[in-house]
């Protein structure tokens, strides 16, 4: 039926398309990607062939309006070139004039490269937050790195391998040297999951960029030291001089 369809895909590994995203595909009428090579590929090792329209940040403003339009009467599937859409790659503006259209928004989960190196770093998963990409310059990346020191969550980032020793060294320089992990290549054949502290991972990295796809993960600030006989001492002193004098 008529309305838009977000559809995650793949994020190296085909067999990770569900074949609900396969029905969805094959019966849409038109599929917003990023790239209509990658797509092509993905289409085809699910035997179809569907009409493709580009929709990437060059050109979204523009062609916006006109698929709003055919989600009237057609089924228009988004795709990203892996993963889920929207998640560091376009969308949200596309979902925002669908509804405010009262077109039917239908999504259709599954793999996405942070949620999935979240489960393999061994971190804490309670809480977390996805900053996406850091400005690749050093001063503004140092910046982005500051505004979030003292955010309470294990942080979730994607970072490209000739950028990931600096980038590691920034995370390590701007809030202590925690526990993380890289996660690369998630789901291909040279899938790895390493982990350490950020000092060690940026050394580790700095000679030998890593090829792939990666994630980095960083664990949460730890708890506050406990409270020394001397602090205790200090606040038994300050609640007791509250107390009013008592009489004799
Ligand atoms: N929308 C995608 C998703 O749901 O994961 C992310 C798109 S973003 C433009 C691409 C980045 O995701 C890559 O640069 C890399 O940091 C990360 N990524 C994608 N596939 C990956 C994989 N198989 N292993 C590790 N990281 C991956």
């Amino acid at each position: 039926s008529p309305g838009l369809y977000i559809v995650a895909t793949p994020i190296g590994n085909l067999g990770d398309l569900s074949p609900r995203a396969a029905e969805i595909l094959m019966n849409a009428d038109l599929v917003a990607v990023e790239d209509s090579r990658v797509t092509a590929r993905l289409l085809q090792h699910i035997g179809t062939k569907r009409p493709m329209t580009p929709y990437h940040d060059h050109n979204a403003e523009a062609v916006r309006p006109g698929l709003i339009a055919r989600m009237a009467s057609e089924a228009v599937a988004l795709v990203s070139d892996a993963g889920t859409p929207l998640i560091s790659d376009p969308g949200y503006k596309l979902v925002r004039d669908a509804r405010a259209a009262g077109h039917a928004v239908v999504t259709i989960p599954g793999p996405c490269a942070a949620v999935a190196a979240l489960t393999l770093a061994g971190l804490p998963t309670d809480r977390f937050f996805f900053l996406g990409f850091l400005p690749p310059k050093q001063q503004a990346r140092a910046e982005a790195i500051a505004e979030i020191a003292s955010v309470r969550a294990t942080l979730i980032l994607y970072e490209s391998g000739p950028r990931l020793s600096a980038c590691l060294s920034a995370l390590a320089e701007g809030l202590g040297d925690r526990e993380a992990a890289v996660a690369r290549e998630i789901s291909k054949k040279f899938e790895e999951c390493v982990t350490g502290s950020l000092s060690m991972l940026a050394e580790r990295y700095a000679d030998a960029p890593p090829r792939g796809e990666i994630v980095v993960i960083v664990g949460p600030p730890g708890e506050a030291p406990p409270a020394t006989e001397e602090d205790a001492d200090t606040a038994l002193a300050e609640a007791l001089s509250r107390l009013p004098a008592s009489k004799a």
